[in-house]
């Protein structure tokens, strides 16, 4: 069973052909720079690489200058003689879409019609940098594969289990009640994947498990998952709370906001982007946002990169404590994401003087990147993971799961 996953943000399309039967991804690719006359296609068939440049487009399906055109071009190259890995249309038997709000009426992903539609662009509120990107590739998809079932999996899904407590804030409940004011949470879909393949590399049933996940990339959050469901996760109302990220600022005390209205003058678009843009371990170490351009920078003796970097570790740290309280304990933490499964150094960091709650990292075992490993010592009673995330997998299992049912 053959399906397209697409993930549609405001400038680039990210897609996967997934054979389903055998997991084996046939062909992915990126277009970045859609609406610029500069966009292009970069496609992997297999493990060959392609680029399709703006003076090639017009021999699949013409110069990408929108989102219709591009995902055009995706679905002519995927079809074509010399890149493509497919006959025809009708061998894309779903779409799976990348969607990453779907508020609190979606708690699972959902077979896409105008009701659905309609939804998406109703919570385009609560994300506005995200679902109009989402919508548009949606629809761009459905006038092209008029008949191919489309399924949108949501970031926000996993998260919808977290109890009252865990996602009512302390505002007047009308906030709440009337504007859907509540922690949401987001990265479901790589959390909810890499739980289950944590307990299937542990041989225990995901119903008993009481699990931590860090998914730690550009974008950072750790979810306290309970016997199979979230009860708890860093991230908020948006994407930008909880740890300190590549250049988000993470949990603050609110009163900042109106002191840099007040004291500096800022408008909130000016004070929206320096919390998404200007903040986080970029902010802190006016290095970069990139871990390994800091690690670089620390071992050459910058002291605001080597705090950065502390800082982070110390914040995941304290949510690991934070859900293990919650979760009264934990069997296992899991590592993923481009820090998780590739920073040596940071891993080590956060698994440090855990010893007290029996978490203890393996040096030797934690010299490791990018593959399903167990990093603990033998003699830590709580296990360390380090599992690769398949956000593209986990939606095409979840898309032929929504059109099956
Ligand atoms: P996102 O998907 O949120 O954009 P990723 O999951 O790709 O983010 O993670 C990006 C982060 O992973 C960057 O900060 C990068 O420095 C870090 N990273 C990737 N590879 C390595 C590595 N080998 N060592 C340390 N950090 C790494």
């Amino acid at each position: 069973m053959k399906i397209l996953v697409l993930n549609c943000g405001s400038s680039s399309l990210k897609y996967q052909l997934i054979d389903l039967t055998s997991e084996e991804i046939l062909a992915k690719g990126v277009i970045e720079r859609i609406g610029l006359t500069d966009a292009q296609l970069i496609h992997y068939r297999y493990d060959q690489k392609f680029i399709v440049a703006e003076d090639q487009q017009i021999n699949y399906g013409g110069i990408i200058n929108n989102h219709q055109s591009a995902v055009n071009c995706v679905l002519t190259v995927l079809t074509a003689l010399d890149l493509g890995v497919i006959d025809n249309l009708t061998q894309i038997e779903a779409v799976g879409h990348r969607v990453v709000h779907g508020g609190e009426k979606y708690a699972n992903s959902v077979l896409i019609n105008d009701t659905v539609i309609a939804d998406l662009e109703y919570y385009s509120k609560l994300a506005p940098l995200h679902n109009p990107a989402n919508i548009i590739g949606i629809k761009s998809c459905l006038a092209l594969l008029k008949t191919t079932p489309m399924v949108a999996v949501f970031d926000t899904a996993f998260h919808q289990t977290m109890p009252p407590e865990a996602y009512v804030y302390s505002l007047p409940y009308n906030l709440y009640q009337q504007y859907a004011i509540r922690r949401y949470g987001f990265h479901g879909t790589s959390h909810k994947y890499v739980a289950q393949q944590a307990a299937k590399f542990l041989n225990r049933d995901l119903k008993q498990l009481k699990l931590i996940s860090c998914h730690l990339g550009n974008g950072a959050s750790v979810a306290a998952i309970k016997f199979g469901h979230s009860i708890d996760t860093s991230m908020g109302f948006t994407p930008l709370a909880g740890l300190t990220m590549g250049t988000r600022c993470g949990d603050l005390d609110p009163s900042i906001l109106p002191w840099l209205a007040n004291e500096l003058n800022m408008d909130f678009a000016t004070i929206d982007n320096l919390l998404n843009k200007q903040s986080g371990i970029l902010g802190i170490s006016g290095v970069s946002s990139d871990f390994r351009d800091l690690a670089e920078a620390s071992t050459q003796g910058n002291t605001q990169a080597e705090l950065a970097l502390n800082i982070f570790s110390y914040q995941v740290k304290k949510y690991i404590g934070a859900y293990m309280a919650a979760m009264n304990g934990v069997d296992a933490i899991i590592f993923t994401a481009g820090i998780g499964e590739n920073d040596i150094k940071t891993r080590a960091r956060i698994i440090s003087d855990l010893e007290c709650f029996n978490i203890k990292l393996d040096p030797q075992r934690n010299n490791v990147r990018g593959k399903l490993t167990l990093i603990s010592s033998e003699h830590s009673l709580v296990k360390v993971l380090l599992v690769p995330t398949n956000e593209e997998l986990m939606i095409a299992k979840e898309t032929k799961l929504v059109i099956h049912n």
